[in-house]
């Protein structure tokens, strides 16, 4: 993927838009503490009292009302945080909003009535209390593809049943819709390559480049991928947007997307000196026909059905 297609919060939230559910450290530490409090070390309440009574005897009394921190430490001692999470104060990096749900399963467990593993379920709490990432991402993303903001707003990726919708066209499909979105294909504009390299269909459009944005109004392009994805009469004339399943998008966009990446990739990595020389030579007629090749291959893998 090309650098800085993504940022952590992306990454770390990429399940929330069907892709890959990657586990995020600074909430797996935060569950493991929880669990430690709650369940594996005994009486951490009881060890804070002390520690804190101690530190009224043994620290001067300005130093005491500020904290039980010895002088020189650079946190407080670990019964401190464990007494902090037994009551849901989370540490830092993991999401305040998660507060209240975590007592819950707190009390839960305290209760005897929890099924599955604490440290799982705390896991999943504190997950689902951070923000989606996404249309904010994705707002700034079109920016750069569409020259503009989007003319749909982009709400739909918060949709209750978004995630598992998506899940259900398969994560690796997914992975090639979101590298669509984050302008992540490997064109030799955004990969900086030495040589940059003009449009690889040869259109008409004058200083058309090698990029994302390009090809999403990409005459060439999509009028060979349509014709060999057999697109319905009512997704041949749609935005940039729509081409790229973020406005409203239907089961289609996203196989026809799909193939779009496939076939892009497949031509511009796999056939690289046929494409100089038809560049070399302005004859794209070769070009064209295994671009219409590729297309109809994968266009039989991918494009299953056209429930518009
Ligand atoms: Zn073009």
């Amino acid at each position: 993927m090309p650098p800085n297609s993504l940022d952590t919060n992306t990454i770390y939230n990429l399940d929330k838009v069907g892709g890959v559910k990657l586990t995020r450290p600074s909430i797996y530490v935060a569950a493991c503490m929880l669990r430690a409090a709650v369940k594996t070390l005994a009486h951490v309440e009881d060890l804070a009292k002390e520690l804190q009574a101690l530190a009224a005897e043994c620290l001067s009394l300005r130093a005491a009302a500020e904290s039980t921190r010895p002088p020189g430490w650079d946190s407080d001692a670990f019964c401190i945080h464990l007494e902090r999470a037994s009551n849901g104060f989370l540490p830092r990096g993991a999401h305040a909003h998660s507060r209240v749900q975590v007592c819950h399963v707190i009390k839960d467990f305290q209760r005897d009535i929890m099924k599955s593993s604490l440290q799982s379920r705390l896991y999943k709490v504190i997950s689902a209390g951070t923000p989606n990432p996404w249309p904010n991402f994705l707002n700034g993303r079109l920016h750069t593809l569409l020259g503009s903001a989007p003319h749909t707003p982009l709400h739909f990726l918060t949709d209750q049943g978004f995630a598992s919708n998506c899940r259900k066209r398969g994560i690796s499909s997914m992975m090639m819709v979101i590298k669509s979105w984050a302008n992540a294909w490997a064109t030799s504009d955004r990969l900086h390559e030495d040589l940059r390299l003009p449009c690889i269909l040869g259109c008409c459009d004058s200083g058309a480049k090698d990029c994302l944005s390009h090809y999403l109004t990409c005459s060439v392009f999509w009028a060979l991928l349509n014709s060999a994805c057999r697109s319905p009469a009512s997704r041949w004339d749609v935005s940039s947007q729509s081409k790229i399943c973020l406005a409203d998008p239907l089961p289609f966009d996203y196989q026809r997307l799909v193939c779009a990446f496939l076939v892009y990739h497949a031509l511009k990595l796999g056939h690289r000196k046929e494409v100089e020389s038809a560049i070399k030579a302005d004859d794209f007629d070769r070009i064209h026909s295994l671009f219409l090749e590729l297309s109809r291959f994968h266009a039989s893998e991918h494009v299953l059905c056209q429930v518009v």
